[in-house]
């Protein structure tokens, strides 16, 4: 249940510690050694987070090695508007201080995307990234990588939560086996609003925010929430020792309104 098994044939953590908004320094770096410590195995980064140069810090200095931990970076807008993913990603091991990634994906569709995915098949043949992906892709965006391709790509991270549950590129993603990373899946802190989570997390002595990443680990979506709090870091791990019943997973299905907290990738990609 901790791993899943992706298309490539590597087990990837189901629960990863996000790094966004957090600082390139002690905060990232207390953050990732708290997740280790607390049994996550995982850690999603991107070169526009501007922290990379502190997790791989934090790796270097950690007490489980780096070969035990998923690394995840991105590709940014601009190196995938200018052709220079493979020098981005050249510059994000080097302030990441590895030699391979175990997952890179390009962070949005933006306009030079196939040839930017062309560059990721060569990082794999090159073995700077044991994984390639996507992230923000919906379904034409996936379908156009398909065919210009000769890899399918073996994760897309995408905005998912109870009030969005992205059904279209979910079921694209299917067809093909291609495993979802959900981002913002605790609603970047919206969930506190909703009352039935802690509702639900009463009858299993659970917290709201484990009931919600629960609710996608039971969907098969990977989850990687974010937290600089050492005690909200350990609560957001321990999800493998309990389960939704089934009339609890629909009751939060329910909640679906297509409603995004980040932008919409239709809109935010054609920038
Ligand atoms: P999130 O949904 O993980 O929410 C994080 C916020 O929820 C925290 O800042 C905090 O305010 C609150 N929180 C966390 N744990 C809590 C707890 N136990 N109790 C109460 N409040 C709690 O938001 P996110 O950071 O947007 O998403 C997670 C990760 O996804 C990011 O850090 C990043 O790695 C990734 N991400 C990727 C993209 C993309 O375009 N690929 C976009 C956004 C985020």
């Amino acid at each position: 249940m901790k791993n899943y098994q992706l298309n490539n044939g590597l087990q990837m953590p189901r629960l990863g510690l996000g790094v966004w908004q957090s600082e390139n320094g002690k905060e990232t770096i207390d953050a990732i050694h708290w997740a280790l410590e607390a049994g996550y195995r995982h850690v999603d980064t991107a070169k526009i987070y501007g922290n990379e140069e502190a997790v791989g810090k934090a790796l270097r200095t950690a007490s489980v090695p780096r070969a035990d931990v998923w690394l995840t970076t991105k590709i940014w807008n601009d190196d995938i508007r200018e052709g220079r993913a493979s020098e981005a990603l050249d510059k994000s091991l080097e302030r990441l201080g590895t030699d391979y990634v175990d997952l890179l994906l390009l962070h949005w569709p933006v306009p030079g995307r196939v040839e930017a995915w062309q560059a990721l098949e060569r990082a794999l043949e090159q073995g700077k990234a044991r994984s390639i992906g996507l992230s923000n892709f919906l379904e034409s965006d996936i379908q156009e990588v398909l065919d210009a391709g000769s890899i399918v790509p073996a994760v897309n991270q995408i905005e998912y939560h109870p009030y969005l549950a992205q059904a279209d590129a979910i079921s694209k993603c299917d067809e093909h086996d291609i495993a979802i990373t959900a981002w913002s899946p605790l609603m970047q802190g919206n969930f506190l609003k909703e009352p039935l989570f802690a509702q639900i997390g009463e009858r299993y002595d659970k917290t709201a925010a484990q009931v919600v990443l629960r609710w996608c680990l039971q969907n098969d979506i990977i989850v990687i929430p974010k937290s600089v709090h050492r005690s909200r870091i350990v609560e957001n791990g321990q999800l493998f020792d309990f389960e939704l019943s089934e009339d609890d997973m629909r009751a939060i299905d329910e909640l679906e309104r297509g409603k995004r907290f980040g932008p919409d990738p239709r809109e935010f990609a054609a920038k």
